[in-house]
């Protein structure tokens, strides 16, 4: 059985304050048991996060790593450096990361596998630009973003997948893929990893739905057959928007 999941990214958002704020807040609200919640705020909240939600049912993910153990890499932090505080989940190939930072699909192959290395659970993001979908070549280029960045890992690694389709044009726009666009990407994500690997592996891995989900629209995301979960943005930094968005999954 895949696992259900809703993921609220933080991005840059919440100094140390609001970050205790917030995950107080969050505490206090009553979560579906049925549905894996994973918050990821910044680095420099994430001790202070495991610290605050280890007695809770909550996890902690990291936003980013880099894909060396350890060296002369100014201003970035390593899978070990994160396992050291708690964490045991990061995030890869984020839009923004891919937009503003310059990941590629090689580069994040590189993340993978350092992330599997340090038994580390990855949430992969990828997910096409508006451009690509207007053009009608958004399959070919989620198929590529996989192939190109996961389909090396080891078919025994996949327990260390979790994937994050969120089509570029919908993320922190308002702008929201219907649940029938979602569940049509998704179901051709799971076809394409049952012809690369396996129907076990496709049938088995989590796929979460990003971008512009909100109370209002998650129960009827997260209603459609392939759609496990969420990888929620701007909503994740309310914690009663965050709570109704977890709540819409398995109530
Ligand atoms: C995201 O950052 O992954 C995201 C989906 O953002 P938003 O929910 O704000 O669109």
């Amino acid at each position: 059985m895949r696992r259900k999941i809703v993921a609220g990214n933080w991005k840059m958002n919440c100094d140390l304050s609001e970050a205790e704020h917030l995950l107080a807040e969050l505490k206090r609200e009553n979560l579906s048991k049925e549905v894996s919640v994973i918050v990821a705020p910044p680095f420099t909240n994430l001790h202070h996060a495991f610290e605050s939600l280890k007695e809770s049912e909550i996890f902690v993910t990291a936003q980013n790593m880099h894909q060396a153990t350890s060296g002369a890499y100014t201003g970035e932090v390593s899978a070990s450096m994160l396992r050291s505080v708690g964490i045991n989940i990061v995030i890869l190939g984020h839009s923004e990361r891919r937009a503003y930072f310059g990941e590629t699909n090689a580069l994040l192959a590189e993340k993978v596998d350092a992330a599997i290395t340090a038994n580390l659970t990855a949430i992969f993001c990828f997910g096409e630009e508006l451009e690509d979908r207007k053009q009608g070549r958004h399959f070919d280029v989620v198929k590529t973003q996989l192939s190109e960045g996961l389909f090396h890992i080891d078919p025994s690694k996949w327990s260390h997948i979790v994937l994050a389709y969120e089509p570029v044009w919908a993320i922190g726009t308002g702008e929201t893929a219907t649940p029938e666009q979602a569940q049509e990407m998704h179901q051709f994500i799971r076809e394409t990893i049952a012809t690369a690997f396996s129907k076990t592996i496709a049938n088995e891995v989590s796929i979460l739905y990003g971008g512009s989900v909100k109370p209002a629209n998650a129960a009827e995301i997260f209603g459609k057959p392939d759609v496990d979960g969420g990888l929620i943005g701007g909503a994740s930094l309310n914690a009663k928007d965050f709570a109704a968005i977890v709540n819409a999954f398995g109530n």
